[in-house]
C-alpha cells in the first residue's frame, strides 16, 4: 500500500486530518547539519519546549521582581493556590474527577508519598509487584520500601518477567499471577506503558485482578500520560503518579503529578506524610499546630507550589486541552502504524527486530528497536550526527524511537526509519 517514498511521506503530513502542532515547538537543529530540522523522536525520554513556556516563566519573574512577597497573593495568578489552575487540566489528561489529582514534586518522589499511605505491610501480605524491565527509579523506591518497613527487599519485591524468548508481558499471565499469589501482594506498582519495549499493559484488567486479590493497585503513568488515553477514576485505579517532561514537554524537572481515587479521600485514618500545604487552604494561615483535613489529594501535598517549575506545566496542557486525547491518540496511531510499517519495509530483519509489542492497542507512541549487529550507542550517535535523527538508546542493543504526535511527523518517521536501517545494517560504519 505505501511506497515509503519521502514524496508519500511528506503527502501523508500534508493530509492527516490533524494538522501538526509542530511550529508551536522549539524544534533542535540537525546536529550535524545546523540549518535543517532533527527529527526529534526523544519525546519519551525529554519532551519539546513549547514556545509559549519562555513567556509565561516570563511573567512569574516579572511577578516576582515587582511584587517580592506579594507574589503569593497579588501575582497575576497568585502562587498560593498556583497548583490548583493545574487540577481541571490534569484531571481531563488522566480521566480523573479534578479533586483526585495534584501537581507536586517530582515523580519518584510522588511515588514514596502515595507508597507511605498505601504501603501497608503485613508479614502475611507484604510483597510488591512490578515488572521485570521496571525503570530503575521505580525498583529502588519499592526495594527501599520493603526495607524501611522491616523486610527483606529480595523477597519482598516481586518482579514480573515476560515468558521466555518473549519481549512483554502477557496481560493473561499478569491476572494469573494476581488469581494464584495476590494474597501474599500488598502493593502492585507497575508501568503503565514500559520505558523499556514500549508495551502499554491493560489498566483495567490487571487493577481488577490485584484489586479482587486484596492489593492495592498503583500504576506509574511517566510513559503513559499524555501518550495514550486514561481513565484512571473509571478503571477503579487506587493510585498512580507520573512526570510531565515526556509527553506532556513541561521541562526538565518540571512538577510531577498524582492521583488518588475518590474512595480514598475520605478516609481520616490513612497514614500519610504531611506539611503546611496538607492542611485546609483556608485555615492554612492561622498557623495552628495540627492540621484540619480535606478531602481531595491536595491532603498529599507537603510544600508550597515550586511556581518556576510549575508554570511551564500550565503552558503545556493547553496544548493538551486544545487538542483534546482523543485526537491525539488517533493521531498517534496514524505515525506509529506508519513507523511500523517503514521500519519493517527498510530493515533486514537479520539486522534489527521491533520488541514493542504489534497490537495498537498494546503501544503508545514509541517503538523499540533492537539491533542484532550495531552497538545501540553507536548506532544512535550516527542517526544523529550524519541523518539529524535525534532517538535514545539502551545499552546495550535497543533503540526506542517516540512519535510523539503533537510535533513529530510522517516526515520524521520515514527520516528515522531510513537512518536505522542503515545503521543497523552496517555495524562498522557505525563505530
Ligand atoms: C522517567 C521515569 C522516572 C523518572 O523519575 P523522576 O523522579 O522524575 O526523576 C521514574 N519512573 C519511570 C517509570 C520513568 O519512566
Amino acid at each position: 500500500m505505501h511506497t515509503f517514498s519521502e514524496a508519500e511521506a511528506l503527502e501523508l503530513d500534508r493530509a492527516d486530518p490533524l494538522p501538526s502542532r509542530r511550529d508551536e515547538f522549539w524544534i533542535p537543529p540537525h546536529p550535524g547539519r545546523g540549518r535543517a530540522q532533527a527529527a526529534y523522536l526523544a519525546g519519551n525520554s525529554l519532551g519539546l519546549q513549547p514556545r509559549t513556556v519562555a513567556g509565561d516563566l516570563q511573567a512569574e519573574l516579572e511577578d516576582w521582581s515587582r511584587l517580592g512577597v506579594g507574589g503569593h497573593m497579588k501575582a497575576h495568578r497568585p502562587w498560593v493556590s498556583f497548583h490548583e489552575m493545574l487540577r481541571e487540566p490534569t484531571a481531563r489528561l488522566v480521566g480523573a474527577l479534578p479533586r483526585e489529582t495534584i501537581a507536586m514534586n517530582s515523580l519518584t518522589v510522588n511515588l514514596h508519598l502515595l507508597m507511605a499511605s498505601f504501603y501497608r505491610p503485613t508479614p502475611q501480605r507484604h510483597a510488591i509487584v512490578i515488572e521485570d524491565q521496571a525503570f530503575p527509579s521505580d525498583s529502588y523506591a519499592v526495594r527501599s520500601q520493603a526495607q524501611w518497613h522491616g523486610y527483606d527487599p529480595d523477597q519482598a519485591v516481586i518482579r514480573l518477567s515476560p515468558r521466555p524468548g518473549e519481549d512483554c508481558l502477557r496481560t493473561e499471565d499478569v491476572v494469573g499471577f494476581f488469581q494464584k499469589h495476590g494474597d501474599r501482594v500488598a502493593l502492585a506498582l507497575l508501568g503503565a506503558v514500559n520505558y523499556y519495549n514500549g508495551e502499554y499493559l491493560d489498566i483495567p484488567q490487571i487493577t481488577h485482578a490485584a484489586r479482587a486479590a486484596g492489593a492495592v493497585a498503583a500504576w506509574d503513568l511517566a510513559h503513559a500520560v499524555g501518550n495514550v488515553e486514561l481513565k484512571l477514576h473509571d478503571w477503579g485505579v487506587d493510585w498512580a503518579a507520573w512526570c510531565t517532561y515526556k509527553y506532556l514537554n513541561s521541562g526538565p524537572g518540571a512538577v510531577a503529578g498524582a492521583f488518588i481515587h475518590d474512595r480514598h479521600l475520605g478516609d481520616q485514618g490513612l497514614d500519610r506524610l504531611s506539611g503546611w500545604f496538607s492542611t485546609d487552604p483556608g485555615t492554612r494561615f492561622q498557623m495552628r499546630p495540627t492540621l484540619d483535613f480535606v478531602p481531595n489529594a491536595d491532603a498529599w501535598q507537603v510544600s508550597n507550589p515550586p511556581i518556576l517549575a510549575m508554570a511551564p506545566v500550565l503552558s503545556s496542557l493547553r496544548l493538551f486541552d486544545e487538542v483534546g486525547m482523543p485526537a491525539l491518540r488517533a493521531k498517534s496511531e496514524r505515525l506509529t502504524a506508519y513507523l511500523s510499517a517503514a521500519l519493517g519495509h527498510f530493515l533486514d530483519p537479520a539486522d534489527a527486530s521491533i520488541i514493542t509489542p504489534a497490537d495498537p492497542a498494546s503501544r503508545g507512541s514509541q517503538l523499540s528497536v533492537r539491533l542484532h549487529r550495531t552497538p545501540a550507542e553507536a548506532a544512535a550517535d550516527r542517526m544523529r550526527s550524519i541523518d539529524g535523527v535525534i532517538s535514545d538508546d539502551r545499552k546495550p542493543d535497543v533503540i526506542r524511537l517516540a512519535a510523539a504526535p503533537l510535533y513529530v511527523t510522517f516526515h520524521d518517521c520515514w527520516r528515522a526509519a531510513m537512518a536505522i536501517a542503515a545503521v543497523a545494517a552496517d555495524p562498522n560504519a557505525a563505530a
